[in-house]
């Protein structure tokens, strides 16, 4: 599933690509599920002639905000992407909905999974509301993660993982955040010492940035992983030290990675630079 720099890595090659101040001349929709919001007839009216003012990232969440105070939020769940057509081509049975743009491109969603939604709202704290705070925010200090996770007393990984807790991490950057903390993911969240906290605090800002900066994280070759506009790779995968690396030495002390279950999602770690305390 795409995280937060996969996410983000799609909004800069939406915006690169010459989105903004577009206009969409129609709206297509193959797949009804996908429209989280209304019904396909509605949502296709509401698009119909829209501009495309601004693209941005929340959490998980691309958000488009358009010239009639309405933001189409998306979510990709586990294997939506963004891909160009062109009009007139006959569309992918993969691809759900099909914004034609007066440029004469098609920006085609493509899920084969079919579990991405397009949300359109008036008010986007409808649909964000919930969520926990950005984590390479100005605003989101060490001093609030400390507040934040005060009284907290679950396993660190699952709350990690909790959207309302933080947005945008899934499970490749909180299994590198917590490795390069030397945090192991089933230790009770009030069990971190104030060096924990800052340590863990600053390798998930570190992970997540590098993570965009190396255009998100492609994992194989197969069709459900994470690829950005037009296929596009995301280059991270090779700069991972623990995830999906079972077996291999831990880069810090040589002693083997091991796959372990926590809270029911397969996670990486080296269990002597990982205590359990
Ligand atoms: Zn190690």
């Amino acid at each position: 599933m795409p995280e937060l720099p996969e996410v983000q890595t799609i909004v800069n090659d939406l915006i690169t690509s010459g989105l903004v101040g577009r206009r969409i001349i129609k709206a297509e929709v193959q797949w009804p599920r996908t429209i989280a919001t209304s019904s396909v007839h509605r949502f296709c009216r509401l698009m119909r002639a829209r501009r495309i003012e601004r693209i941005e990232r929340r959490g998980k969440y691309i958000l488009m905000s358009l010239d009639d105070q309405q933001t189409l939020g998306v979510h990709l769940r586990m294997t939506g992407r963004f891909q160009w057509g062109a009009l007139g081509e006959s569309l992918d049975k993969h691809v759900h909905v099909a914004l034609s743009i007066d440029d004469g491109r098609v920006l085609c969603f493509h899920d084969t999974r079919k579990f991405g939604r397009f949300y359109l709202v008036k008010e986007p704290l409808a649909l964000l509301g919930n969520l926990g705070p950005e984590p390479l925010s100005p605003a989101f200090t060490v001093a609030v993660f400390k507040y934040r996770l005060a009284g907290r007393q679950r396993q660190i990984k699952p709350l990690l993982l909790d959207q309302t807790f933080l947005a945008g991490l899934g499970n490749i950057y909180v299994d590198e955040a917590l490795w390069a903390a030397r945090i192991h993911p089933m230790r009770a969240s009030d069990s971190l010492n104030a060096d924990e906290i800052e340590a863990l605090y600053e390798s998930i800002r570190r992970v997540l940035r590098q993570g965009i900066r190396h255009a998100g994280t492609t994992l194989g070759s197969g069709s459900n992983n994470f690829y950005s506009l037009g296929r596009a790779r995301g280059g991270n995968a090779s700069h991972l030290k623990v995830f999906r690396r079972t077996g291999a030495p831990c880069p810090r002390c040589r002693q083997q990675i091991r796959r372990i279950v926590v809270a029911q999602r397969s996670s990486h770690v080296c269990e002597h630079c990982q205590r359990q305390g």
